[in-house]
């Protein structure tokens, strides 16, 4: 039985728990038991970290960028440093296997520090001319307190893709990171205070969402929030934002469509479009959720993802071999389970998959684990087609032509990522400009760089982050208009 751990908030630059004392359990998702306790910060806790957050703010603003960089740099080293027991926390937390957060989210995490505080240093202002009349220069200064919610599914990655942008311009931040998977968030705060960050700059509020997440939101000294998460916790954020007026930026849900042409390298497509469908549990914003395959090719693709999804055998995510881990909590699991359930009435094929998968040793009896799934043979238009499940669930369906792609991909209410498969360099071009996402992949997935927007159209959110949108996003704009 692992040793339960408080983790606590911090809040200017300490370690503090909870004003009401409350806690919640933090259960790891691979055994189905509690390991830790998590402050239940309740609208007490929020005000004292934007407090705290607010005294730091003309210190930390007044630095040069070059000064701030520098103390994130250093943080960036010391999570450098700490690689290993951040992705062996990570993993307990949420059940990916560990050599996914060894090689991807805690690397990622501190490439998002590395990034950002560069870019400050080399972002480059605005200036319009109006020969013989005026010069125009447009200053960027930072906004304040900026409040940052994160979701469970990549913790330390998400919350550092808020965090290095906000800090790196000059906010102080008060980030409210997901309840359900608290641990590298608590840690990165130690390590923030090891590396000299100034007291303040961040603080870190645990809780759940109605609570301390609404009273971040609704917090009047916080002029900006960025949220990553569902769309339906984002479109309240929305709402609550329009009406104090905050900038807002919101990284929502998707159902990435996943398109391939008959004509495209089926052998990479088919390997590419496993891992898209089942990396993290299918628990990706970005995941390739909705293989579409032109028919021609569609009998052999659909044969060879089942296969692949046949061949990905749930493992304890702590053991350096598993490639595929457990889902995040017992109730999500419920959640993909009764959409699998919906597939099958719907008369759906369940190809692969379909069932909760037994333990994969004694330590993990409890644990949350479900096979790889693909679905074939749904309407389109059905729920299931067009509703994130964000679980190792893939649909199969066939198309005809270049328009019917089109149409099919479109035809959800997101707009987050797509893939697109073809040999064809005209036809990757033709659709990628006509399929409605944030990002269209064409023969990969997941190649991200940072100074690129990222973000999602339709449902899957408003505004971009990443590279110069992130600096922009956390930054004001003012116009200096001087008559020459
Ligand atoms: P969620 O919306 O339930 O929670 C996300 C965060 O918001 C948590 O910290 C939660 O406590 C908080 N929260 C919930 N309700 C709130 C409220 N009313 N006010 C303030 N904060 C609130 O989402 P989740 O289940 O943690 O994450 C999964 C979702 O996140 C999926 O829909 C997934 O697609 C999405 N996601 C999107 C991206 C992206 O970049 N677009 C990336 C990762 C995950």
């Amino acid at each position: 039985m692992p040793v339960m751990t408080d983790l606590p908030n911090h809040i200017g630059g300490e370690f503090r728990a909870p004003e009401r004392d409350a806690w919640l359990d933090v259960i790891e998702p691979a055994t189905g038991r509690p390991y830790a306790r998590v402050a239940d910060s309740g609208a007490a806790d929020v005000d004292a970290a934007v407090h705290a957050a607010r005294a730091a703010y003309p210190g930390w603003s007044g630095l040069s960028a070059r000064d701030r960089a520098r103390a994130i740099m250093r943080l960036a080293d010391l999570l450098e440093r700490d690689i290993e027991p951040l992705a062996r926390a990570e993993s307990i937390d949420t059940g990916k296997p560990i050599a996914l957060a060894r090689r991807v989210d805690i690397p990622r995490a501190i490439a998002n520090f590395r990034f950002f505080a560069g870019a400050s240093i080399h972002a480059s202002g605005e200036f319009h001319d109006m020969p013989g009349e005026a010069i125009n220069y447009t200053l960027r200064r930072p906004r304040g307190v900026a409040g940052l919610i994160s979701p469970w599914n990549l913790p330390l990655y998400l919350l550092s893709w808020k965090i290095a942008p906000a800090i790196a311009t000059g906010n102080t931040a008060v980030a409210k990171p997901s309840e359900v998977t608290p641990k590298t968030a608590t840690m990165l705060a130690a390590l923030a205070s090891e590396s000299g960050l100034p007291p303040g700059v961040l603080n870190i509020v645990h809780g759940r969402g109605p609570t301390a997440g609404a009273a971040l939101v609704e917090h009047p000294l916080v002029p900006a929030i960025s949220f990553t998460g569902s769309t339906r916790a984002g479109r309240w954020i929305a709402g609550r934002c329009g009406e104090s007026l905050k900038r807002v930026s919101l990284e929502l849900g998707g159902k990435n469509p996943n398109v391939i042409f008959a004509d495209a390298d089926l052998d990479q497509a088919c390997e590419t479009a496993v891992r898209a469908a089942f990396t993290n549990q299918g628990q990706i914003c970005l995941c390739g959720s909705r293989v579409l395959v032109q028919c021609s090719a569609y009998e052999q693709v659909v044969e060879r993802i089942a296969a692949g999804a046949r061949g990905l055998v749930p493992g304890d995510p702590l053991e350096d071999e598993t490639r595929f881990g457990a889902l995040v909590s017992a109730e999500h699991l419920d959640k993909v389970q009764s959409a699998v359930e919906s597939a099958r009435r719907l008369g759906g094929q369940v190809l692969a998959g379909g069932r909760r998968a037994g333990p994969p040793n004694a330590r993990c009896e409890g644990g949350c684990f479900y096979e790889p799934t693909v679905i074939a043979g749904l309407d389109p238009a059905c729920e299931i087609e067009r509703e994130e499940i964000f679980g190792p669930v893939v649909t199969v369906t066939p198309f005809d032509d270049e328009d019917h792609a089109v149409a099919l991909a479109n035809g959800t209410p997101y707009g987050l990522a797509a893939m697109l498969w073809t040999r064809d360099l005209s036809r990757a071009h033709r659709v990628a400009e006509r399929i409605e996402a944030g990002i269209v992949w064409v023969n990969c997935w997941m190649l991200r760089d940072l100074r690129t927007p990222f973000g999602g159209t339709k449902d899957s959110g408003v505004g971009r982050e990443g590279g110069l949108e992130a600096l922009r996003f956390f930054t004001e704009p003012k116009n200096v208009c001087a008559k020459i």
